[in-house]
């Protein structure tokens, strides 16, 4: 009896819902991961960090005597003309939400039943399946607090150990791997499961400390394993039982991410369409603004040292995110859309849920209870970065200001400020905002 498990962003050995019930179930199994072209040219970062993590996937398999089937072509056809070439029963999954995963998920379903094969769904992307709690009257929670209440006491299933043996069957071409494209960010973060595991041992005696901690930009303290969770090199259950604290403030950021999945789930268009029903969206039309803030010269220094940080290592700190999001559309009354799509270009760990239900947030459009809350930036730059550490990593031409004055360049007397190659901010017309009285 032999089974086909199709890895798409789960890519890993340890509790892999999908590859355990295969291997315990199916005297064969083809661990398959296909190569797809519409998905290829998103993200040069994202698509490197996915080589690097079927490469490991690979070794992994093959340690326990299988192998990683590779395909490159429409997902489903590939699948099932393999499934029918090694006479599978059925196809395992793991579920997602988005647009395009649901409609790869529908079509599969169909062609394998058109084949007398079986599908079958297996939790694992998140630590909650979406739609598993819902609200009274309701398919999915709109606000945070209500959700992570009711989350916390969620059912949650048994971890699972990887699979010992994985025998694939015989004759199977297992096909080539291509070697890594080049990514665009020079320090961006190597990606596979053995790499996560490293990170997440490292980081966890830091955990106690997450909560002081979590908001120091140049400190750089928070545990960086999106990228691994975003393509399943780590299981986010696993994750949060290692942390071991349910009601911790670290696992209640793993909250956020199955929010906003289950929100995806239910509103799946989140990353072109306000969520919130009457968001006032008029934005501004400025494309020149738009390229300076993308290219991190809008001349505010903490909004450009996060956009730097960006494009330098694939990823950024949360509060540079937050400060950067509000800058563009609330400073800059600039669509959250081009913003989601810059960040989704760069991001390892950028996904149509986490990244546009934050942007969201951000934009007032979306999940946030106080949708017109505003992000001052030198505020911002001045509590979370207090000594200017971290603009000074990633804005070198201001390193010579000291302290917090870096964060205000405009304010230095004018030969000072004439002799820095740095712009002045940007004018928003119209609007003279306080900080930058
Ligand atoms: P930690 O602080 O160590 O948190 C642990 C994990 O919790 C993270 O790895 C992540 O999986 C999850 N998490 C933390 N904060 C959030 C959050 N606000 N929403 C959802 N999950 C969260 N995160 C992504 O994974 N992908 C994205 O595309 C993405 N886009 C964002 C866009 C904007 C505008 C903003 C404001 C935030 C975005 N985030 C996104 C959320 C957050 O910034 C990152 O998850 C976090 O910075 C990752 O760093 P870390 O792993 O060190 O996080």
């Amino acid at each position: 009896r032999t089974a086909v498990v199709l890895f798409t962003r789960d890519l890993r050995v340890h509790d892999q819902p999908a590859l355990a019930a295969a291997c315990s179930a199916f005297d064969r199994v083809v661990p398959l991961y296909v190569l797809d072209p519409a998905l290829a040219g998103l993200s040069a970062n994202r698509s490197r960090f996915l080589h690097q993590s079927l490469a490991e996937l690979r070794e992994a398999l093959r340690r326990r005597g299988g192998d990683l089937v590779v395909r490159r072509g429409d997902p489903v056809a590939e699948t099932i003309k393999l499934a029918r070439k090694v006479g599978a029963e059925g196809i395992g999954l793991s579920a997602d939400v988005s647009r395009y995963a649901r409609r790869r998920e529908r079509r599969l379903r169909e062609e394998a039943e058109r084949h007398r094969m079986f599908l079958r769904l297996f939790p694992g992307v998140t630590i909650v399946e979406p739609g598993s709690v819902k609200p009274t009257g309701g398919d999915h929670y709109k606000v945070f607090s209500p959700y992570h209440r009711v989350w916390q006491g969620a059912g949650r299933r048994e971890e699972l150990a990887a699979p010992r043996r994985v025998r694939l069957p015989d004759g199977v071409d297992p096909g080539r791997l291509p070697a890594p494209p080049k990514g665009d960010s020079p320090d961006a973060a190597p990606g596979g499961e053995s790499v996560a595991q490293r990170r997440l041992k490292q980081w966890l005696p830091t955990l106690g400390r997450y909560d002081d901690i979590h908001d120091d930009m140049a400190g750089d303290l928070t545990s960086r394993l999106s990228p691994y969770l975003r393509f399943g090199c780590l299981s986010p259950l696993a994750v949060a039982n290692r942390a071991d604290d349910w009601t911790g403030p670290f696992v209640r950021q793993l909250c956020w991410r199955d929010f906003y999945y289950q929100v995806t789930a239910a509103f799946p268009q989140l990353s072109s369409v306000a969520y919130r029903r009457g968001a006032t969206e008029e934005w501004r039309y400025d494309p020149q603004a738009l390229d300076a803030w993308t290219e991190g010269r809008t001349g505010m220094p903490i909004v450009d040292a996060g956009m730097r940080q960006l494009r330098a290592e694939g990823w950024m700190h949360n509060r540079a995110r937050l400060i950067t999001a509000g800058y563009l559309t609330k400073h800059l009354g600039l669509d959250w859309r081009p913003g989601v799509r810059v960040f989704s270009r760069w991001l390892l760990d950028g996904d149509v849920a986490n990244n546009s239900g934050n942007w969201q947030w951000v934009a007032g459009t979306g999940n946030d209870s106080r949708p017109y809350r505003g992000f001052n930036p030198v505020r911002q730059a001045e509590r979370y970065d207090p000594d200017g550490a971290y603009v000074r990593r990633w804005v070198p031409e201001l390193a010579s200001i000291g302290g917090k004055a870096i964060h205000q360049p405009w304010r230095l007397p004018d030969e000072a400020r004439r002799r820095l190659d740095y712009p002045p901010p940007l004018e928003v017309p119209g609007t003279d905002p306080t900080w930058l009285r």
